[in-house]
This record gives C-alpha cells, structure tokens and sequence, in this order.
C-alpha cells in the first residue's frame, strides 16, 4: 500500500483565482455586452527586451550547428550569467558576493517553494500575513505546521501582520522564529520597508540564529533611494539571509522562466549536535541533485539585459508599468479612496471604502464598474478590507477603469 504525503490534505483548494473566474463568468452571462476591465492581472503583458530575443534568436542557432551545441549546461548556471548578475546587481553596488553564492534556476517561485527543503522539519516559519502564497503552502507540504484555523491561519505558523496601522512594516515576531520571509517590495501590498525596517530584521535574524529567506521579486521597480533593492545591502544580511530575483518581473520573463538564489557562504544554520553548517553547500547539493539547469538560450536571454541597451528597454518597460501605477494612485486618491503602494512596486492595495469586506467591494467593482481586481482576504486573513490593482494593464484600459472608479460611489 502507497499512502499519501497528508501534509497535501490541509491545504484548502487554490480558490481565490477560481471564485473570480466564477463570479466574473457569472456576470458576463448576465450582462453579454459589459466592457470588462481586468486590473487583477498578475502578470506582465508587454513583449520581451528586443535585446533578448536577439540573443536568444543567436543562441538558437548556436544549437543548429555540431560546433557551437550544448547539451547539458552547468547546473548552477552558465558563468556569462552569473558573472553578469554578479557584476551589475551586486559587486558594482558595493556587496560582496561571489559567483558560486549565485544559483541561476528556472524561476523564484520553484526556488521560494524548493529553499524549505534545505532546513529541519522542526523549524518554526514566520510569515508575513498577507503574503504571496507559495513561502506557506509549501511550508505545509513539508509538514512544519499544523492544521487550518477557523480564522484562516494555520497552527504552529507565527503570522507577522501587516497592514495600514503598522505602515505595512509588520513587528518583530514574540516568540522566538527559525525561518523568516520577506518580500519587498511587497506583492501583494505594493509597499516596501526602508533599510532602517530592514536591519531590525537583520539584528533579529543574528541575535535568534534566524535565517531570513527574501524574496526581492520586484526589486527593479524600486524608485525611492531608502529602499532596499538587495537584503545584502544591510550590515550583517551576508551571515543571515538568502535572496531570490527573478527574471520574470524585471525583463517580461514570466513565460520565459529565469531566476536566482544567492546564498553567501557565511550564512549558516545548525545540525543538531550543534555544528554549523553553510546552507550554501546543502543548496547546492539539492540543486545539482533534483535540477539540470536553465536552457542555454534562455540564460543568453537573460544576460543580455546586463548590456546598456538591455537596461535602458527593461527600464522603458519598468516605466510603462509604473506610470500606470501612478495612474491608478493619484486616481483612488482623487475618488476619495485611501490606497497603498504603487510607487516601488506595480501593485495598489487599497483599503475598501466603507468598511466593506474585500468580497463585497469585489462584487461592487464588478457590477457597478465592470472593473475586475483581487479581493486582499485572498492573500491572508489580514488583507480582510482591502483589494489589489495591478499596473500591469496597457494604459488605455488602466486610464478607463481609473475614470469609472472615480465615477462611483460605495
Ligand atoms: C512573480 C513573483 C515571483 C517570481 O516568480 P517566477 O517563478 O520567477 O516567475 C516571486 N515572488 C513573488 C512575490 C512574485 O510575485
């Protein structure tokens, strides 16, 4: 008999996309002819860099050819890649980090979800509420909580909430926390925490023997100078934390799939008789274990927003989104709605006017507005009374949902 892993049996379907999918279908049915805005795409929707296409294009037709294929690359990573990242992301700024703490992958997601397997069962996780949903879900698979709650949340997991009364910088945790994430710029709250935030976690992580696994998906849509865009630019961060980037979000990879990890080889953790351990190794061991590698001509992809030009249309694309961003911010504000990031981040989490659940305003943005957003209870029993807007629209349809929105009343 093969039993299950049981772990799977506590989570709770993945409902929220399927419940908007539900009730939009639902109205369209009632109303055929509606205008339907979608502000609640988690996506990117403009086309690759022309840098890395041509890149890709060449690497391509590397691989046509007996003299320039490749087969199996690096599991790492190939050296073009890391050293470019390496360079322009870390060196270049000042932070100390070397090529094999650099770990190239087929994305974050995989890495956010798969970095849990390095660490003991019997850690305890803290977890930003709301948050994005794969650091617990996978903390669940594993076995490291308990079960659901009636209130949402699951047991054994120390929940860090984060809302407009703590200005989205959530307190340290009270009872002593192994395993922290942190993802800021915040999807999906748009904010961020300055490095004076930062550091507090940093000086908890090093005085509790933490680690704190940051997840800096959105770092290239950091526009104010107080904003951390690495955790490793914060003293101490090399002993104590992991980092994961992703292509995805800064150069339109989403569909293309290219991330990193980087783990510096002073961050270590502790094997139960004591002896310290750099988690670098054990994430290296898994990775050559359980992965082959990024496709060659998607790392030549990747590289080739390191070039000037590369920079200048991943900054070109950045801005699209980000001005939409703005578009919606000073559009909420206008309405009369108190909204929250969009200015580090191409999310807005707005508080949902008359102390409406997020379901509710959902409902109202749909039917009165034909406006489609994410209700914020999605994310996390905190994000109960707020909703997110996304900038990652064309601007046309960003420009008509902000009119309707300021056109109604709640
Ligand atoms: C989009 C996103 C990622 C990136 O995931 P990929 O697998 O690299 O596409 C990671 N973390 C957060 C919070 C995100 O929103």
């Amino acid at each position: 008999m093969a039993y299950i892993n049981e772990n799977y049996l506590k989570l709770p379907g993945s409902y929220l996309f399927a419940e908007i999918a539900h009730r939009v279908s639902a109205y369209k049915k009632e109303n055929p002819s509606a205008d339907i805005i979608r502000l609640g795409i988690g996506d990117v929707t403009l086309p690759l860099p022309q840098v890395s296409i041509a890149a890709m294009q060449k690497a391509v037709e590397e691989m046509a050819h007996k003299e320039t294929f490749r087969g199996y690359g690096p599991e790492q990573g190939y050296p073009f890649l890391i050293e470019a990242i390496r360079k322009h992301n870390y060196t270049d700024r000042g932070i100390n980090i070397a090529d094999d703490e650099i770990f190239i992958s087929d994305g974050s997601k995989s890495d956010c979800g798969n970095i849990q397997e390095i660490f003991s069962d019997n850690n305890t996780v803290a977890i930003t509420d709301p948050v994005y949903p794969v650091y617990l879900d996978t903390n669940v698979m594993a076995g490291r909580t308990g079960s659901l709650m009636e209130d949402g949340h699951f047991e054994g997991v120390v929940y860090l909430a984060s809302n407009a009364e703590n200005n989205f910088s959530p307190a340290l945790p009270t009872k002593h926390v192994d395993m922290i994430y942190l993802c800021c710029p915040n999807n999906p709250t748009g904010t961020t925490l300055s490095k004076a935030e930062l550091k507090k976690w940093v000086d908890y992580a090093r005085e509790n023997d933490s680690i704190i696994l940051f997840d800096a998906a959105y770092a290239a849509y950091i526009s104010e100078p107080d904003v951390p865009r690495s955790i490793y630019e914060i003293e101490g961060a090399l002993d104590v934390a992991v980092e994961f980037r992703s292509f995805s979000k800064t150069a339109g990879f989403t569909g293309t799939r290219c991330g990193y990890t980087v783990i510096p080889k002073s961050v270590t953790a502790k094997a139960k008789d004591g002896s310290r351990h750099p988690l670098n190794a054990l994430w290296n061991r898994r990775h050559c274990t359980k992965f082959n590698g990024t496709a060659y001509i998607i790392q030549r992809g990747a590289a080739a927003i390191y070039t000037d030009e590369g920079q200048a249309q991943v900054k070109e694309n950045i801005s699209y989104y980000m001005e939409n961003a703005r578009i919606i911010r000073e559009g909420l504000k206008a309405a009369g709605l108190t909204a929250f990031g969009g200015i580090n981040a191409p999310y807005i989490w707005l508080k949902t006017p008359s102390g409406l659940k997020s379901w509710d305003f959902f409902d109202k943005l749909l039917y009165r507005g034909n406006i489609v957003g994410t209700p914020g209870v999605g994310f996390g029993p905190c994000g109960e009374g707020y909703f997110r807007l996304t900038a990652f629209g064309d601007r046309e349809s960003t420009e008509r949902a902000v009119e309707r929105i300021t056109k109604l009343t709640f």
